[in-house]
C-alpha cells in the first residue's frame, strides 16, 4: 500500500474557481507540497483546512524534496501538490515529482482546474485544434534567438507566458522575427477584476505595450505562420533543370524536386517529361 500523489489545480485569480473536489482533496491529505507556504497556507485557511504538513517544492528544492515526498507516499501517506496559481507542472514545479512518484510505482492523479494556458487559448479566437505551448521564452542569448526563430515559422498557434516588464521586449523580438502584420492576442489578468483580451497585429501590440504600461500577468498568443505558397510550374522547371544539369535522370530529378517542395511526384515528373 502506498499513498496517492494528487496534483491539485488552484485559481489563477478568482477564488471561486476552486472546485469542490480540489477543496475536498486538500482537506483530506496529510501533506501539501507547495511553492510558498505562506500563500498556500492562506488559501487553505480560507478553505477552512488547517493543520497540514507543508513541504516546499520550487525550482531550487524540487530535486532534493522528491526523495522525501516519495518516502512519505511509500509510507501510505496521501500528498497533494499545488503551485502558487493554476495547474502544477505547467511552467510550475511538478514534473520532477510526478516522474519520481511514477518510478516508485506510486499512484498519481490530478484534480483538473484553472490554467492560464487553456483559458487564454480558448477565448483567443485563434485556431485551437493544434497549438504549441512554449511557456516562458529564455530571457536572452542564443537559446532565445533560436526559439523565437522557431516560433516565427511555427504553423500552429503559439502560446507563451510573459511577465509584464518583459512584454514589450518579447513583442518587439516577435515582430522582428514574424513581421509586423502577424496577428497576436494578449490575455491579461484572467479571471481577475481587470481581465482584458487585446487582439491585433504585432506592430500594434508593440505600440500597446509602449503606451500602456503593462501590469499584471500576461499570456501571449501568436497566430501560426502561413504555409509557404506552392511552387509555380516555372519554379519547378528551374529546379528540375538544376537537377538534370547535375546528372540526375528525369525520374530522380522529379523525386528530388518533389521532396524539396513537399509536393506530389507525379506532377513534377510530368513536367520533367515535357522539358527539352
Ligand atoms: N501553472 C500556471 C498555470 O497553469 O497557468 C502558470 C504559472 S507561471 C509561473 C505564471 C504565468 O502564467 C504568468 O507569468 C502569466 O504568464 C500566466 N498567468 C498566470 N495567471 C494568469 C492570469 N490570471 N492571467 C494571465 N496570465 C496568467
Amino acid at each position: 500500500m502506498s499513498g496517492t500523489l494528487t496534483l491539485v489545480a488552484t485559481p489563477i485569480g478568482n477564488l471561486s474557481d476552486m472546485s469542490q473536489r480540489a477543496i475536498d482533496t486538500l482537506g483530506s491529505v496529510t501533506v501539501v507540497c507547495c511553492e510558498d507556504t505562506r500563500r498556500t497556507g492562506l488559501l487553505l485557511q480560507h478553505l477552512g483546512h488547517s493543520g497540514k504538513k507543508y513541504i516546499v517544492i520550487n525550482e531550487h528544492t524540487e530535486h532534493d524534496a522528491c526523495e522525501h515526498v516519495v518516502a512519505l507516499l511509500l509510507d501510505d501517506i496521501d500528498v497533494a501538490l499545488v503551485s502558487d496559481a493554476g495547474t502544477p507542472g505547467i511552467s510550475d514545479p511538478g514534473e520532477r515529482l510526478v516522474k519520481a512518484a511514477l518510478n516508485a510505482g506510486i499512484n498519481v492523479s490530478a484534480i483538473p482546474g484553472p490554467s492560464a494556458l487553456t483559458m487564454a487559448l480558448v477565448i483567443s479566437g485563434l485556431p485551437t485544434a493544434r497549438f504549441v505551448f512554449e511557456g516562458f521564452l529564455p530571457r536572452s542569448g542564443s537559446d532565445r534567438t533560436r526559439l523565437i526563430d522557431e516560433v516565427a515559422t511555427e504553423m500552429r498557434t503559439v502560446v507563451l507566458y510573459e511577465a509584464p516588464h518583459r512584454l514589450e521586449k518579447t513583442l518587439v523580438d516577435l515582430e522582428t522575427a514574424c513581421g509586423a502584420m502577424r496577428r497576436v492576442v494578449l490575455a491579461r489578468e484572467l479571471t481577475k477584476l481587470h481581465e482584458e483580451m487585446w487582439r491585433g497585429t504585432l506592430h500594434d501590440a508593440v505600440k500597446y505595450a509602449q503606451t500602456t504600461e503593462p501590469r499584471g500577468e500576461y499570456v501571449v498568443m501568436l497566430e501560426g505562420a502561413k504555409p509557404p505558397a506552392p511552387p509555380t510550374d516555372e519554379e519547378i522547371n528551374d529546379a528540375l533543370r538544376d537537377e538534370l544539369r547535375n546528372g540526375s535522370s528525369k525520374k530522380d530529378a522529379a523525386a528530388k524536386v518533389a521532396a524539396k517542395y513537399g509536393i506530389q511526384k507525379r506532377h513534377v515528373y510530368e513536367l520533367a517529361l515535357m522539358l527539352k
